[in-house]
């Protein structure tokens, strides 16, 4: 870890002191969060404990991401020096970066840092590095202006609906994407006025545009396939589909396009032929390629992500401290992660693999530890309230965790027991609303 520097400067509005933490080294790996900060401004700025301003501080920057090769230097104008000087300051920082690296990470490209000029050029850098090329990030620039646009120009629900007209063409996922994602980073910071404000003009205004639209009829799509549903049907479905919905019905239908469905295409295109209709022949040959090609990238995708999770299982497997690489991979435990964990657990059961069978059932529980303890308390708590023996145990819980039993929390039993009651777990619901009966006793 590469401390930061503790520095006290005087505020550039009211020159009181003001004591600032100032790192002049990233490197990406020992310290994540700083990217993020670094990549939207708030690194090494600081807020006035006297005038409540925020300002900047400058200074040279180097920053370092190993896993993409990326060593840059920032050197501010401000720093006028000679190059001898130039040299060595950034022979300092370097020098604190390499030592802060294990051996096996000082490789050559270490001691050639490619200097910018402005902070601009370092981030475009960056995110090119990221895979975000200087066009994908103009175009990032325009959404956000569009973006400003619509948040002053929209000063009644009429005035909205025009603008949703006019920016109809540039009111795509990539827009509702950034929307969204800036929603959760507000909430994410605890500014929820600015996050129900964000969330407020998306539910506005998708539903008036044509990629609502187009998100409706995908979801209407979906929402028709389900466990009964038969070749047939969906093959039906895919004929009578806009263009917009194929994709939809592909991806949830996936398990029915099989060869027998395949089958019954060709028959109905040798159908259309033999009765001389050859431009319904001809669109569902097209329609087969356009099939053919969709599921192809579908079974490449989750094939990848198999792929992906089997790796990761096995370097678990194999690690002599499995918790702690899991805890720091947690991005890497997602749906196929488990199916594969599920999968595997289950064939070491088969196969009497006893020793492999509880090292993936370690994983397994940590992993349930884990989702867990990012549940919200009152959840948590429900959670072991449903898992403890009922009546005595539950009100002894009850009893020592009185002080939890405020209004919100009942409320909150109340919303869960009926939540289940509509998914169909009678069972579950019946054993909250038992349990909210003792917690009124209690309280
Ligand atoms: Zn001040």
């Amino acid at each position: 870890m590469i401390a930061a520097q503790k520095v006290t400067t005087s505020c550039p509005y009211c020159r009181a002191s003001v004591p600032v933490e100032i790192h002049s080294i990233i490197d990406v790996g020992q310290n994540p969060d700083l990217k993020g900060q670094f990549l939207s401004g708030r690194l090494n700025s600081a807020t006035c404990p006297n005038c409540r301003r925020t300002f900047q501080m400058g200074g040279a920057l180097l920053y370092h991401d190993g896993s993409k090769d990326f060593l840059g230097i920032f050197l501010p104008h401000e720093i006028n020096l000679a190059n001898k000087d130039r040299q060595r300051l950034i022979g300092d920082l370097n020098r604190r970066l390499v030592d802060s690296l294990l051996p096996e990470q000082r490789r050559a490209y270490l001691f050639q840092p490619k200097e910018f000029i402005t902070l601009n050029g370092m981030v475009e850098a960056i995110l090119a590095a990221d895979g975000i090329t200087p066009e994908m990030q103009r175009a990032q620039r325009e959404r956000m202006q569009l973006l400003e646009t619509i948040l002053r120009g929209a000063t009644s629900a009429d005035a909205l609906q025009a603008m949703a007209k006019e920016y109809d063409a540039k009111l795509d996922l990539n827009f509702f994407t950034m929307l969204a994602a800036m929603v959760e980073q507000y909430a994410a910071e605890g500014d929820t006025q600015s996050a129900n404000m964000f969330a407020a003009l998306y539910q506005q205004i998708l539903p008036q545009t044509s990629f609502g639209d187009k998100a409706r009829a995908q979801q209407e799509a979906v929402g028709q396939i389900n466990q009964q549903t038969t070749r047939e049907q969906l093959l039906n479905m895919i004929v009578a589909a806009e263009d917009d919905q194929l994709e939809a019905y592909v991806m949830a239908g996936r398990p029915l396009i099989d060869y027998g469905f395949y089958q019954e295409l060709t028959g109905r295109i040798e159908t259309a032929q033999a009765a001389g209709d050859t431009a319904t022949a001809q669109r569902l040959t097209s329609l087969r390629e356009r099939i053919l090609a969709l599921t192809a990238q579908l079974d490449q995708a989750s094939r990848q992500m198999l792929e992906e999770a089997s790796t990761f299982l096995r370097d678990l497997l194999q690690a002599p401290d499995p918790q702690t690489l899991l805890q720091e991979n947690w991005d890497r435990v997602d749906d196929a992660f488990m199916q594969v964990l599920e999968m595997n657990l289950e064939a070491a059961m088969q196969r009497g693999n006893r020793p492999v069978a509880n090292r993936l059932n370690a994983i397994m529980q940590t992993i349930m530890q884990q989702m867990q303890s990012a549940q919200p308390p009152e959840v948590q708590f429900i959670n072991e309230l449903l898992t403890t023996e009922y009546p005595s145990g539950t009100r002894k819980l009850l009893v020592e965790r009185r002080a939890e039993l405020t209004p919100d929390f009942l409320a909150a039993l109340d919303e869960v027991a009926g939540m289940m009651e509509q998914q169909g777990q009678a069972e579950v619901a019946k054993r909250l609303r038992d349990v909210r009966g003792q917690a009124a006793l209690v309280v």
